[in-house]
């Protein structure tokens, strides 16, 4: 699918074709997202907001138009709820510091699982730590679901927050979200959806998902990078205070009171990333021209045929084998003694052979700790991967297995 839109597929990695399944880390971007940063900083570049000058009144339209296709892309009720951030760890950092200045107290909880990205763990911790509070984990099934049962034994009536993700950037399963939403809402609390992994392979939905928040990045959507958004309901977003404050975000300033700005530049302090918005807002275009139902199918076909492929191995496991997923498979492999190859040497020889993909603990080792491993292998779809490409990645797989056993 439009390989010929990326220019970086054409470069040469030890002298072979890029074969790249590292898409869970980020994508690569396609011509007319490049072409949007060169005729942003060509043509219109000028700080947005602030200037009545022409350059000016063009960057923060095509800022704010970015910002609307922000909202229709996961179904805002408005732009006003969508907060431009550095990324999915930016949103959560403002969103444990605005959450948690204004509803946690002393001995309130705080509810992650065990198989969060360490952006979705630490944030929360230092929450916890400032405030006194507890962090509580969803523990895991032996078949790597999240445990739901356990779930609802953790809520009471000193739980203020859960935060989740949709989709695990390890293991590729979606999360069962939508029941994970309602079993805290039943209960008043509130849900953040950490949807690094979900928004660029399923179609997002806010008004039906229903959750408080969701974090995303955009350069794991072929949009750029140093840019991410962080939804929250209007109601929310209202009620929460700023978690930064500085130019932008004001509506006056005195040295005995300073006054805030109206949604969503309460909580975007500081010249914002107008040229990375109007890049996002290309991707976006970009997607949607290709149909994110399309792209869904054709990863999630992708990934069930790697699964397929690997499992035909006999020295590799898959983890969470047979489950839902969405973009990425994680798997390590074995000698015939039980002893576990380090995945590291594992994607070395795959990288000789022009194949990339991450291995480690990939920024979750209380997951990675769970599973009794040093790390995984991880191989991640986006859109223009191919079958072929599978193909050269598992004959280059098997090739490492025989120089390593
Ligand atoms: N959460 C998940 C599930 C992720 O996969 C990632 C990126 N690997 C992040 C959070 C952090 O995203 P970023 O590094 O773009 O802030």
């Amino acid at each position: 699918m439009n390989q010929e839109d990326f220019p970086i597929l054409n470069e040469l990695v030890h002298g072979r074709r890029l074969v790249y399944l590292d898409n869970a880390a980020t994508t690569q971007k396609p011509q007319v997202v490049l072409d949007a940063i060169t005729e942003a900083y060509s043509h219109w570049n000028a700080n947005v907001h602030r200037g009545v000058h022409h350059l000016s009144q063009v960057a923060t339209q095509k800022h704010e138009e970015a910002r609307e296709k922000v909202a229709q892309l996961i179904h805002a009720h408005s732009s006003e709820e969508i907060i431009f951030t550095k990324g999915t760890t930016d949103s959560l950092n403002m969103l444990a510091r605005s959450f948690g200045d204004a509803m946690v107290k002393e001995g309130d909880e705080i509810i992650i699982s065990q198989l969060e990205h360490h952006s979705n763990i630490v944030p929360w911790q230092m929450l916890c730590e400032r405030k006194g509070a507890v962090l509580k984990v969803i523990p895991l099934c032996e078949d790597l679901s999240l445990d739901l049962e356990a779930f609802k034994g953790l809520l009471n009536e000193k739980t203020k927050l859960v935060s989740v993700a949709h989709v695990s950037n390890v293991l590729g399963v979606v999360n069962p979200v939508e029941e994970i939403i309602h079993l805290a809402h039943e209960r008043g609390i509130v849900v953040c959806v950490d949807g690094a992994q979900s928004v660029p392979h399923l179609v997002m939905n806010v008004k039906q998902l229903d959750c408080d928040f969701l974090v995303f990045s955009a350069h794991k959507m072929y949009g750029p990078t140093g840019l991410g958004v962080l939804y929250g309901k209007k109601e929310w977003l209202d009620k929460l205070p700023p978690a930064e404050g500085g130019g932008e975000m004001i509506e006056h300033v005195s040295f005995e009171k300073t006054t805030y700005n109206v949604l969503p530049y309460k909580f975007e302090a500081g010249t914002p990333n107008y040229v990375g918005s109007y890049a996002f807002g290309k991707s976006i275009d970009y997607v949607q021209a290709i149909g994110l139902e399309n792209i869904a199918k054709h990863e999630h076909a992708l990934a069930e045929y790697i699964e397929q492929e690997l499992n035909k191995i006999r020295q590799v496991k898959v983890y969470a084998a047979g489950k839902e997923k969405a973009g990425a498979v994680s798997f390590n492999v074995y000698r015939a003694d039980g002893a576990l190859i380090h995945p590291f040497d594992v994607g070395v020889l795959l990288d000789r052979q022009g194949v990339a993909v991450r291995t480690g603990h990939h920024c979750a080792e209380p997951l990675i700790d769970w599973l009794g491993v040093p790390g995984t292998v991880r191989a991640s779809v986006g859109l223009y991967n191919t079958k072929e490409d599978v193909d050269v990645f598992i004959s280059a797989l098997k090739k490492a297995i025989m120089m390593l056993e």
